[in-house]
């Protein structure tokens, strides 16, 4: 986990450096993605791939060569089975401070592993509470910014509060979590918000619609007002990290028979699998 790359160098984690002048650093200007490994095996590289060149695309940054070697390079020299990419790119250093960039910056780019804690069965059985806030961040959350500071804000209210997660509502719509997309069961149907640029288009989303789709059950990306969110029968956040997390409470509000759902216990179930044989 020690070593990490860092702009075309193997290096200790300790020993990295970037200079205080990239526009990573004094903008937030760059994008990134996490994805996992399991068993040594990078998970869903080329949806994670393809989301990172629509992310560099959207903010006029061209795709970054060779990404696939250095993480394979970075899986082979560590010890670990399981752990997650963390991919990091920047528009570069540039010599004055200027919101306007210079044509010809390097990017810096930076992956490295990272290990984050994932729910066991029982943990998922027993469920999680979430709180819901307006949904205060910018209008482009379709790109995985590493601008996160409203995403961090809207983690932390969760978290200082008690609760798992943080879920986003605008104009009455639920968007997304902070970290993470939420998926509705409603009378056997599962819905998903529809992917606008108000939520991050999310691969393990992406994943959970196949696999539903794939086992038969009804899913629909659509609208989800506060009143369907609250009314709903089970609630669950998708994420890289944790795939299915189920939700019994948003707010004060118990979700459904405030017990863990059937239909969220199947998707997990079914995701575990997916994940066990790819
Ligand atoms: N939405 C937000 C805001 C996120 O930060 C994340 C993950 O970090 C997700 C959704 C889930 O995306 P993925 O399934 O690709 O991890």
């Amino acid at each position: 986990m020690d070593e990490i790359y860092l702009n075309g160098k193997f290096i200790s984690r300790l020993s990295a450096q970037i200079s205080i002048m990239d526009r990573g650093f004094l903008f937030g200007d760059g994008v990134y993605e996490l994805i996992p490994v399991y068993n040594k095996k990078i998970f869903l590289l080329h949806k994670h791939l393809n989301r990172l060149k629509n992310s560099l695309d959207c903010i006029g940054m061209s795709d970054i060569d060779g990404i696939e070697d250095i993480i394979d390079q970075l899986i082979s020299r560590n010890t670990s089975e399981n752990f997650f990419i963390y991919l990091h790119v920047t528009r570069g250093e540039q010599l004055q401070r200027n919101h306007i960039y210079g044509k010809a910056i390097e990017p810096t780019v930076l992956v490295m592993c990272e290990e984050y804690p994932s729910y066991d069965k029982d943990q998922i059985k027993n469920g999680f509470h979430a709180c819901m806030h307006e949904d205060f961040r910018w209008l482009k959350s379709n790109i995985k910014s590493i601008s996160l500071l409203g995403n961090v804000m809207l983690k932390n209210h969760a978290s200082s509060n008690g609760y798992y997660e943080t879920l986003l509502i605008r104009n009455n719509k639920l968007t997304e979590g902070s970290a993470s997309n939420v998926f509705t069961v409603k009378n056997n149907i599962i819905h998903t918000p529809k992917l606008s640029n108000e939520l991050l288009p999310g691969v393990t989303r992406d994943l959970l619609i196949d696999l539903i789709k794939n086992n038969n059950m009804r899913i629909n990306e659509s609208d989800i007002s506060q009143e369907d969110l609250l009314a709903s029968d089970e609630v669950w956040c998708s994420s890289s990290t944790n795939a299915v997390v189920p939700i019994t409470m948003v707010d004060k509000h118990q979700i459904g028979s405030g017990e863990v759902g059937n239909i969220s216990l199947q998707i997990y179930d079914i995701t575990k699998d997916f994940i066990k044989n790819y």
